[in-house]
């Protein structure tokens, strides 16, 4: 999405512009697969009323008006027990916790939504932070687990800048959505997207090529950057490198080692995700957040916020496992995950029939998203590079975000407008 970005808006303001994505495929993290009869995304993906760069893309590639919102419900996982967690009245009735703790829970979420410095809770852990405000037993009730779900152990080297962006993003879709949670898809999904991604830039003419791995990248003396594949060279006037932080720091070996180290130094959360297909939903939330011990870190059933006709009737859930880039679990088969995953996917919903799956399928990717240690802002790797011509953009430049659609289209169109379009 950022490099489709890029490719879009370089190629409005005159340049020419060629695309290399090492897949058979556009789309990376937002690409789309196929699941039984069914192409959708490959992972989950939902849009905020306030994911107000996303909107202006889809305006820009003329499918504003294609957008689903809806109004979705959310469930907790908790002692066993599934519970909705929708509204005021519910959090106020959640079993777990007493009155006084629940109260603290809420402010703690209001105070979140509220503060604007992000930097200062930067340098403070997160466990920290939340124990502070919400207490020590809403932390390892409630908090922990969530915080386990998406960072794993790594949490202990988070800071509280990760749960602020967080609540940051739901309050924003609160507010716009006339305080409910209002989220939007694409009918059709992201493939639909993706199409008139490509549509638009071949229109324009940029040239995408797919299946191009870059193994290198080299400097020329004419101030030309040479791009290297297994079995062709290209000179561009300037390039932009989009993929992670870590095969930017292997791409370019002529960097200084003080780039190389930022670069390599950034430390990414995987992921292993299932898509499960099923006769019939499994649930009416489109979340459910867990706080028990499970195989997968959460339940994303796509079905209760797309509309069922669009997967010929069936549901669509997704089981998603954050993990560690060196994490046993990527050693493991699809089977073995299945398996897994299946079992406590039958623990947590008893009338769950295996029967019923009609289309599993893995997912997995070591490099999602950088932990955000503790005063991150001050490691990010820098755009331009020492490299006359060569620009490194990517999702570790986030800094006061989490990782999203949102967020990624601001950084390239922030990249764009700060950097790239000097070198006219
Ligand atoms: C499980 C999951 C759920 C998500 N849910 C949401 C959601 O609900 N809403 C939302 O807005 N966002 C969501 N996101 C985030 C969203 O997918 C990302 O923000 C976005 O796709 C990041 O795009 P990117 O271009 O920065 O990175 P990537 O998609 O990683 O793109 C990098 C590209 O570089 C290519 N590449 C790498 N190395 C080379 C090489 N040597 N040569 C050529 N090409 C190379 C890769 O193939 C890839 O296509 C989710 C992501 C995940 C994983």
């Amino acid at each position: 999405m950022l490099g489709l970005t890029l490719a879009l808006r370089c190629a409005d303001q005159g340049f020419k512009v060629t695309l290399f994505e090492s897949a058979q495929e556009i789309g990376g993290l937002a690409s789309v697969w196929q699941i039984g009869d069914l192409t959708w995304d490959r992972h989950y993906h939902v849009t905020l009323l306030s994911d107000l760069h996303t909107r202006r893309i889809a305006r820009d590639l003329g499918i504003e008006d294609e957008f689903e919102w809806v109004e979705t419900k959310t469930g907790f996982y908790t002692d066993g027990r599934l519970v909705s967690m929708s509204n005021t009245l519910e959090f106020l009735s959640f079993p777990p916790l007493d009155l006084i703790s629940k109260f603290r829970l809420g402010m703690t979420i209001l105070y979140a939504s509220k503060v604007s410095d992000w930097r200062k809770l930067e340098q403070i852990p997160v466990e920290k932070w939340l124990t502070r405000l919400s207490g020590k037993r809403t932390f390892e009730k409630i908090w922990k687990p969530l915080l386990r779900a998406k960072l794993g152990e790594a949490y202990r080297d988070s800071s509280a800048a990760f749960i602020w962006a967080s609540i940051q993003r739901m309050y924003a879709a609160r507010h716009s959505g006339m305080k409910k949670e209002m989220f939007g898809y694409i009918r059709g999904g992201y493939k639909r997207l993706l199409n008139r991604f490509e549509e638009v830039l071949s229109e324009k003419g940029v040239e995408i090529k797919l299946g191009s791995r870059i193994v290198s990248i080299e400097p020329e003396e004419s101030g030309k950057v040479k791009v290297i594949e297994p079995e062709s060279i290209r000179h561009f006037d300037q390039v932009v490198l989009t993929c992670s932080a870590t095969v930017a720091s292997r791409l370019v070996p002529g960097l200084e080692p003080d780039e190389i180290k930022r670069l390599s130094g950034v430390r990414y959360q995987g992921i292993v995700c299932a898509s499960m297909l099923l006769k019939r939903p499994i649930s009416e939330y489109y979340v459910t957040n867990i706080t028990d011990e499970t195989p997968f870190t959460g339940i994303i059933e796509m079905s209760a916020l797309v509309d069922r006709s669009e997967f010929g009737g069936l549901s669509l859930v997704y089981l998603p496992k954050y993990i560690a880039p060196d994490d046993k679990m990527f050693e493991q088969s699809d089977e073995e995950i299945r398996e897994h995953f299946l079992s406590g996917v039958e623990t947590m919903y008893p009338a769950f029939d295996r029967g019923d799956v009609v289309g599993f399928k893995v997912s997995k990717v070591r490099e999602v998203f950088p932990i955000p240690v503790l005063n991150y802002s001050q490691m990010v790797p820098e755009i331009r590079t020492s490299i006359p011509n060569l620009f490194v953009i990517n999702s570790s430049q986030i800094t006061n975000g989490t990782l999203n659609v949102n967020e990624t289209v601001q950084i390239a169109e922030r990249a764009f407008h700060s950097v790239l379009i000097e070198i006219e």
